[in-house]
């Protein structure tokens, strides 16, 4: 991110709440730091509001305001020193020893390899005012130096604070995701086909294991299920399209015939339930007909195109044994590192989710939904 340092002062970040994602992770508060008159674009870690403590990551914003830092690895001791005056940071006791020799204690902690210190706390000791201005939200530390008004002074950022502001929040979310990622065991559980007379069936199962799946739906089968379709986005489920035909001579006739049928399903979707979605599977998958100019048509239509790395079999058949799904799905799961897992909806898939679930389950799965914000996987872009 690029630093735009405009006069003398730094901001203060202002907080404002950022609604929690689907996984219902904590709120966080996030605040723009203005040091005078210059808004502070801090990288990788933000400042932020906790228990109405503005902290900072301290490195960033001690060098922003022109103070030396050094950092003793042994002793674990910061000291940040600027115009004669000093303070020093305890990592192991948490500490905090300002100029006047105060301690402070319990108001330092590390966020991702960053020590986050109390900005007003730092501010002040270096001489500075500190004003928070409710609209943004900023803190803002300021001395003889600042040469605006803290309203003019919102006035002026405000159109780069909205920037900024969707920038962060986009940043912090991609790294909880990921995060989310590197922490569990994923299997992403997905039905094409449907919604069919097995939905529901599907839907309970999944309940009671207390997983989320991605269903790739027929057009004509969403308008013949409207309230199924909503059923399956109510209780936590995501929704991608398959087409309208499902006919290899029909749909792959041209790319742009293959985005008309998407587009079609996604009209469907929509009046069914008011909503769309870029996510799309192509029936019988991206491989061989999703050649280069059928891929770019999905792409440029604002399509994101997935495919499976298990194939549980459960359509070679009318009936296959479920038995048999089970194991494909045991014996392939295992090579990948995060499964994603094709079904359909049929009666013998019914018997068998019950048995993949459990196994899954046992060996440490958590089931979550594709998500529209995701690089999706598809056989010409492996991803996982
Ligand atoms: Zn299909």
């Amino acid at each position: 991110m690029k630093k735009f340092i405009l006069c003398a002062v730094i901001f203060t970040l202002v907080f404002f709440p950022f609604e929690s994602d689907a996984r219902g992770e904590n709120i966080n508060h996030f605040i723009f730091i203005v040091l005078n008159d210059q808004l502070i674009s801090f990288q990788d870690v933000y400042p932020e509001v906790k228990k109405g403590t503005t902290y900072v990551p301290i490195r960033f914003f001690a060098e922003t305001m022109g103070a030396d830092v050094k950092w003793n690895h042994q002793s674990g001791l910061v000291l940040i020193a600027k115009d004669g005056k000093e303070i020093i940071l305890d990592l192991a006791t948490k500490t905090l020893v300002t100029d006047g020799g105060i301690i402070i204690t319990d108001c330092i902690y590390v966020k991702y390899n960053r020590i986050m210190a109390p900005f007003k706390l730092i501010a002040q000791s270096f001489g500075y005012e500190v004003a928070y201005i409710g609209e943004g939200p900023i803190a803002r530390a300021k001395n003889e130096n600042a040469q605006i008004s803290d309203g003019e002074l919102y006035l002026k950022f405000k159109n780069e604070l909205v920037k900024e502001k969707e920038k962060i929040i986009l940043e912090i979310r991609n790294r909880e995701r990921e995060e989310f990622r590197l922490k569990y065991k994923i299997a992403y559980i997905t039905f094409d086909d449907g919604p069919s007379i097995y939905t529901e069936k599907l839907l309970q199962i999944l309940n009671q294991y207390n997983a989320k799946a991605t269903f790739f739906m027929l057009s004509d089968r969403i308008k013949n299920y409207p309230e199924i379709v909503q059923r399956v986005i109510n209780e936590g489920n995501t929704v991608g399209l398959h087409g309208v035909t499902h006919d290899v001579k029909k749909i792959y006739k041209s790319p742009s015939i293959l985005v008309s049928e998407m587009d079609a399903c996604n009209r469907s979707l929509q009046t069914v339930t008011g909503m769309r979605t870029n996510l799309i599977r192509v029936p019988y998958g991206s491989k061989p007909y999703m050649t280069q100019k059928y891929r770019e048509a999905v792409v440029n239509a604002g399509y994101k195109m997935w495919d499976w790395n298990v194939d549980s079999q459960d359509s070679l058949a009318d009936y296959v044994s479920p038995l048999m799904i089970v194991e494909n799905v045991k014996e392939q799961v295992g090579r990948r590192s995060v499964p994603i897992i094709l079904l359909h909806e049929r009666q013998c898939t019914v018997e068998a989710l019950p048995h993949i679930l459990d196994y899954l389950k046992k060996e440490g799965y958590i089931f979550i939904p594709i998500d529209s914000r995701q690089e999706p996987f598809n056989f010409w872009n492996k991803i996982y």
